[in-house]
């Protein structure tokens, strides 16, 4: 655990007993503050409460007074749709609002550090795409290369709740557009953005907002080295802000799909190589191509920004090369769960919008696309151009018949269920065929989360094979 500093004597409120608020409460104590915890859920308020936590209503008038700051959960919206009331009063009493990404940053560094050879260092990952896939990948290249590394955040464990850093650690982050937005403190050394397209507008007020929430994590502190997804324009258009010329090499720019040239730092993959150019000429060169665990131009797309943060970082292009062949892929992103008679079996349940889907749709050749749950805004009709590797559809979700009706052009089976749609593919699927499971729709209608649907596709898909 990381002790919170700053606060020791102090009180401090936190909002949300999810997994966050409690490593939140606990690190504030480690730090001799002392935490007020709530939550609006009854029985949120009573699991926390079997765990020896002692909530406090924040709702009551004169809650804020004496508090020093109110830790907001992510989940809790903090200005759009609407501000929680609970953050109202926080604000109506001049209370400070943050979360436990800004307390980790105030907190990380210690005096031990004084007899540290090497400093550690954070490397933070957001975008709206491939932030747990890079995140993971970065931890995974450092631990195979010998190196202190902690992984946190948005993946696996609070960032409260991992060790203290050792000498020479490398703490990997992974953070989202609500973590960034809210944090007081975002001072990484390493800062990357995979990329950028619509998701979660309405905690955001729309684009603008949300990516002025992501952006917040190169302005603030202003790391030593960003890596910058270039394919889109607010990616240029950062990029651009953080030079001070073109031979800049702060910033290293990546592309799946475009050349990279000029004077700067810049990793790209074309056709399946990625390249590593600095100063105009081409440093470091990597076939992708067969490297299972990173199928498609978009995992591409994550080895380029996890190999250029793990250069920044001082290791060399062969060993990161060897971490990325040895790569096993995360749960639920594209991940190859069975092969039996030449067809593959891939589970991609994280792909639950219509951007993470229509690449999962390019990475593969000949698919049986199982499809369907709860849409998204925007409807379907952007998929369809990305569609032209499916062979048929197989819908799933409450409102399957709605959704196979969006699916034009293709041939469409309306299963609702995830076993009739994972038997119907099977009894269809030939020699080289794909059977990938990426809903391009949240898994809520029927299922508590996407984990949860990946997780019954196996299980589908072990019932059939036998
Ligand atoms: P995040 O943590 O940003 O949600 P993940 O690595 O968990 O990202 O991947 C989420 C979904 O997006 C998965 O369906 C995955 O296959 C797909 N995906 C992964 N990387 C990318 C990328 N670079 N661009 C677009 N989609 C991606």
């Amino acid at each position: 655990m990381i002790p919170v500093q700053g606060y020791a004597g102090r009180k401090v409120a936190v909002l949300g007993l999810g997994r966050s608020g409690r490593a939140t409460a606990a690190a504030l104590a480690a730090g001799g503050a002392q935490a007020l915890v709530w939550d609006d859920s009854a029985v949120a308020r009573e699991s926390a409460q079997a765990d020896g936590f002692d909530p406090v209503d924040l709702t009551k008038a004169g809650a804020f007074d004496d508090v020093a700051a109110l830790i907001v959960s992510p989940g809790i919206s903090h200005l759009y749709p609407s501000a929680h009331p609970v953050i109202k009063a926080a604000w109506a009493a001049g209370v400070p609002v943050d979360n436990d990404i800004g307390l980790f940053f105030r907190s990380f560094a210690t005096q031990d550090w004084d007899n540290f050879e090497t400093t550690p260092r954070v490397v933070a990952v957001t975008g709206s795409n491939g932030k747990s896939t890079t995140a993971a990948l970065i931890h995974h290249i450092l631990v195979e290369n010998g190196k202190p590394a902690q992984l946190a955040g948005n993946i696996g464990r609070g960032v409260l709740d991992i060790e203290p850093a050792h000498d020479g650690e490398v703490v990997v982050l992974e953070l989202s557009s609500y973590q960034t937005d809210l944090a007081r403190s975002l001072t990484p050394d390493v800062a990357v953005w995979t990329n950028l397209t619509p998701d979660h507008l309405d905690r955001h007020g729309g684009m603008g907002g949300y990516f002025a929430a992501k952006r917040r994590l190169f302005a603030e502190g202003g790391p030593d080295r960003a890596v910058i997804g270039v394919d889109e324009d607010e990616g240029r258009y950062l990029a651009n802000q953080l030079i001070e010329g073109a031979g800049d090499d702060r910033v290293i720019r990546v592309s799946s799909g475009q050349k990279l040239t000029g004077p700067g730092w810049s990793v790209f993959v074309r056709k399946g190589f990625l390249a590593e150019h600095r100063k105009g000429r081409q440093v470091g060169a990597i076939d992708l191509r067969g490297i299972t665990g990173l199928p498609g131009a978009h995992n591409h797309q994550n080895a380029c920004a996890a190999y250029a943060a793990c250069r920044s970082l001082g290791l060399g292009p062969r060993g990161i090369e060897a971490a990325l062949r040895s790569f096993g892929g995360l749960p639920h992103r594209s991940q190859v769960i069975a092969t039996h008679a030449g067809v593959q079996y891939v589970n991609d349940s994280k792909a639950t919008n219509v951007d993470s889907a229509a690449k999962a749709l390019q990475a593969f050749a000949k698919i049986r696309w199982i499809c369907g749950g709860l849409q998204k805004e925007g409807g379907l009709a952007a998929l369809l151009p990305f569609a032209d590797h499916v062979v048929k559809a197989y819908v799933i979700g409450r409102e399957a018949e709605d959704f196979a009706r969006q699916l034009q052009g293709l041939e469409a089976e309306v299963c609702t269920t995830m076993d009739v749609a994972v038997a119907r593919a099977k009894a269809d699927a030939q020699d080289g065929d794909v059977v990938l499971l990426a809903p391009a729709a949240a898994s809520f209608d029927q299922y508590d989360n996407f984990e949860k649907r990946g997780e019954d596709f196996a299980a589908q898909v072990k019932a059939v094979l036998g």
